[in-house]
């Protein structure tokens, strides 16, 4: 197994005193990076001032600079004795040559330009190996007992092109020699451009081979051979668009032909120069789990800086946890190797453990995704030729037609069961909390203690933790539709009408998710790959009406609209898709503004989950959202507590205490009207003192703002409260609205209370504080201003800060104009 030799010398061949000219650096992204810093890139000379054999680091000169470089570094640049390079320029040389300069000097010493032939057996790679260098070598299978490359060089464009015809292999495992001995060749001899010979006829079986390609981050063009027998077929295939998506460029070739060599050649020539557009790094989503393995592993590998110099972290860390026996071998001869093997080992069983499944099978069914999905959007087949079942039952859940309806039904029956199913839990969380508060207050002595745990606390986080059993279940279903693979084919579905607005379909996972609650929703924005969609995305799922505000919702409709309830929920809703899809067309066009870049949404295969893994998925995203209550909630709680609670020595406009004495000791009523005059004036007292409290204040501080828009001060403290949490806003409305607390349907009697609500002083005395109109407008307030104080934190976390103030202010402003609309537009119809 005899690999090619190097041909060209390289900077640590270099002895003391000697000058060398950089033709080309080696090595991968960080170290490319690292030593372009420092001055050492094509054209440049260098001399070296001391290396002593053996001895590390050498020390250079370059552009009148001392830099030392280990020997391993220099291993990684390759150079020409300045004779060869050019002897008529070198008198007035002054450092640096021009690459156009460099390529002029062909002939034997010219620019080498090392080219491997990758590719699947029969793909055609010797033809086109022999059509490009002329020779004429045998055209067959490999018999697998030799396993060799043959080597050739031509030239084309002033440049030498060293060309290797490699063994053909299905992929880049370790399975077989042949595999072994491309693989080798690949990290070992470092081509500085692998052309992927595929068969046209055979794309998915062909692009397997390039995934891997793709993992190992290097320069890649891609022949698209047997390009003949493609054009019988009766398809069409958009192999540009492909390209674009991958990163790599795609020529068609028919090699047996010898049509499109030139091109292919021409091109490998552009993409050695960095010259070509399409050229880009893409990563493969290997979804959450796996890459966030990836991560764990790469952070160790990173440590050593010799390893991801030469390699590239990410290729060998989904080595690592395929569990490759050779990877694991090339990482003894690094220092913290044993840190590596321990984390990867780590990793690898927490990931079985999870899939129940061999990580090496999820990580090829992530491919086998990825290549679906890259080809359903480039390549559209006639009816004649379909394959497999996974495909039939693709081509019915993303029909053109049926498609959305089967994708709104599945949507209507999650949205459906999470809140039918959820109600019934719900009313025993609600019972517990209850429960608990009682007994407490029972339990403890009067006093501000009692009152914040009882009321501050329980009452807060308790009246948002009876969502907990809704949020489960939506969870529980959005994991189960990414377990089976139907959410990628949801965004599959959606990617059409999502590029009209300017995102991607993968943008519509998480706001679909925003329904059930922002904060997972923009923690899900982590699946896109821009970061200006990401961003984009992220600013305008506070849109999709979260679960949070139908409780608001709820109320006001049942007490203003009773006649079209659905119609104005549904309205409600609406308007806020609205508002995203504008702010969506605005930004875009904006700050957004950017040339779109395709990428390939996965199609992975459909899977029957297993009720342990989807729980688990399940339990990851609820594990945050209790998160949430446990910190932001119960601070927030606290806070509109303390708010609401002090000051305590305010003047009372009549001696409540004394009144209610009297009716108590008052023998002449029964005990039943007892409680319900002194309950009326306790909630009186209580609502005169809310008003006195801090946070009374701050509703009158705001009424100046929030008038225009119909609003009292009491409006103005439930919308402060709903900065927390919307949920909060209802419960505010509760204690500020005078409910009757003897009253067993609290709702109900809320809702009775909002529509007797009148000004009690001031211009509007005698009116009623609700209308309709005030209803609606106070509706549409809630749906878009500040999302809640966890979402902005997310957004901080997910994006940075400036987007979270951002997000703050833009949502709140659009909510104060379009409510002012609502009421203005509203009142002049009225
Ligand atoms: P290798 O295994 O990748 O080296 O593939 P070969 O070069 O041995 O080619 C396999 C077969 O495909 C040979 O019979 C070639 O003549 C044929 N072939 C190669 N390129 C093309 C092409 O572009 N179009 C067609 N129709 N046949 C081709
Ligand atoms: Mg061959």
């Amino acid at each position: 197994m005899d690999s090619v030799k190097i041909e060209n010398m390289r900077l640590s061949d270099l002895q003391t005193g000697e000058v060398g000219i950089i033709v080309k650096i080696l090595g991968h992204g960080a170290f490319r990076n690292r030593i372009t810093e420092m001055g050492f890139v094509k054209g440049k000379k260098v001399r070296v001032i001391k290396n002593a054999p053996l001895r590390d680091p050498v020390e250079y000169e370059i552009m009148d600079y001392k830099v030392s470089l280990r020997r391993s570094e220099a291993k990684l640049i390759e150079v020409l004795p300045p004779e060869d390079v050019l002897q008529e320029i070198l008198v007035p040389f002054e450092g640096t040559i021009d690459e156009n300069i460099l390529k002029l000097t062909k002939g034997k010493k010219g620019v080498n330009i090392n080219v491997a032939l990758v590719g699947n057996p029969n793909s055609g790679k010797t033809t086109l190996f022999n059509y490009a260098s002329g020779s004429h070598e045998r055209v067959g299978n490999y018999g697998g007992v030799t396993i060799d490359s043959k080597e050739a060089h031509f030239e084309i464009d002033d440049y030498r092109i060293n060309i290797v015809d490699l063994p053909g292999t299905y992929s880049l495992t370790e399975y077989t020699p042949e595999e072994m001995y491309v693989r080798q060749h690949i990290t070992d001899n470092t081509p500085d451009v692998v052309v992927n010979v595929i068969d046209a006829s055979n794309l998915e079986r062909n692009l397997f081979l390039t995934t891997q390609l793709i993992d190992m981050n290097i320069k890649v063009v891609i022949a698209l051979n047997m390009f003949d027998e493609l054009e019988q077929k009766n398809v069409r295939f958009d192999f540009d668009t492909l390209g674009k998506m991958m990163g790599i460029p795609i020529i068609p070739t028919v090699s047996s032909k010898g049509i499109g060599i030139d091109n292919l050649f021409k091109k490998v020539i552009a993409v050695y120069l960095d010259k070509d557009p399409t050229v880009r790094h893409i990563h493969i989503n290997y979804g959450e789990n796996i890459e966030s393995a990836i991560k764990a592993i790469q952070k160790e590998l990173k440590k050593n800086l010799e390893l991801s110099d030469q390699y590239s972290t990410r290729y060998l860390s989904i080595k690592l946890i395929e569990g490759e026996r050779t990877t694991r071998e090339l990482m003894q001869q690094y220092e913290n190797h044993e840190a590596i093997l321990s984390i990867a080992k780590k990793e690898v069983s927490k990931l079985e453990k999870e899939f129940a499944e061999k990580a090496e099978t999820v990580i090829s069914d992530a491919k086998y995704g990825f290549i679906a999905g890259a080809l359903g959007e480039t390549y559209i087949q006639t009816e004649v030729d379909r394959r497999k079942t996974s495909a039939e039952l693709d081509n019915i859940i993303t029909h053109k037609i049926f498609g959305f309806p089967i994708f709104l039904f599945f949507m209507w029956f999650m949205f459906q069961a999470t809140f039918s199913i959820g109600s019934i839990p719900m009313e025993w969380i609600n019972a517990g909390v209850n429960l608990l508060g009682n007994y407490i207050y029972g339990f403890m002595s009067e006093g501000p203690l009692r009152d914040l745990i009882c009321q501050g606390i329980i009452g807060g986080v308790g009246g948002v933790i009876v969502f907990l059993p809704n949020i489960l279940i939506l969870f529980f279903f959005i994991s189960l539709m990414e377990d089976t693979g139907y959410m990628a084919r949801a965004s599959f579905i959606m990617d059409r009408i999502m590029h009209k607005i300017g995102l991607h379909g993968k943008s519509f996972i998480p706001l679909l998710m925003g329904f059930g609650c922002n904060v997972p929703a923009v923690m899900a924005t982590r699946t896109l790959e821009n970061r200006k969609d990401r961003l984009l995305t992220m600013i305008i799922t506070p849109f999709m009406s979260c679960s949070a505000r139908l409780p608001v919702y709820v109320l006001l409709i049942s007490a203003f609209f009773p006649k079209h309830q659905g119609l104005v929920l549904f309205s409600i809703y609406g308007l806020g898709i609205f508002c995203a899809v504008v702010v969506a067309l605005i930004m875009k066009k904006t700050v957004f503004a950017k040339e779109d870049v395709p990428f390939v949404m996965e199609l992975p295969p459909y899977r029957v989950p297993t009720l342990r893994s989807t729980s688990i998925h399940m339990w990851h995203k609820a594990v945050q959202y209790l998160k949430k209550m446990g910190t932001v909630i119960l601070v927030a709680s606290v806070v509109i507590w303390a708010l609401g609670y002090y000051p305590r020595d305010h003047q009372y406009t009549m001696n409540y205490d004394g009144a209610i004495q009297t009716i108590k000791n008052d023998a002449g009523l029964s005990q039943d009207a007892k409680d319900d005059r002194v309950s009326l004036l306790e909630t009186r007292k209580l609502s005169e003192h809310q008003e006195n409290s801090y946070i009374g204040k701050m509703g009158h501080f705001i009424e100046p703002a929030i008038s225009p828009l119909g609003f009292d001060w009491r409006i103005g403290v439930s919308i402060i409260t709903g900065l927390a949490a919307k949920e909060i806003v209802v419960s505010t409305m509760g204690v500020l609205y005078q409910v009757d607390l003897s009253a067993k349907n609290s709702e109900a009697t809320l809702k009775d209370k909002i529509l007797a609500q009148e000004y009690t002083s001031g211009p509007k005395t005698g009116l009623h504080v609700f209308s309709p109109l005030i209803a609606l407008t106070l509706m549409v307030f809630i749906l878009i201003y500040f999302p809640c104080v966890a979402v902005i934190a997310a957004i901080k976390k997910e994006g940075n800060w400036k987007w979270a103030l951002f997000t703050m202010f833009y949502t709140t402003g659009l909510a104060w104009a379009l409510a002012f609309l609502t009421h203005y537009i509203g009142g002049l119809i009225i």
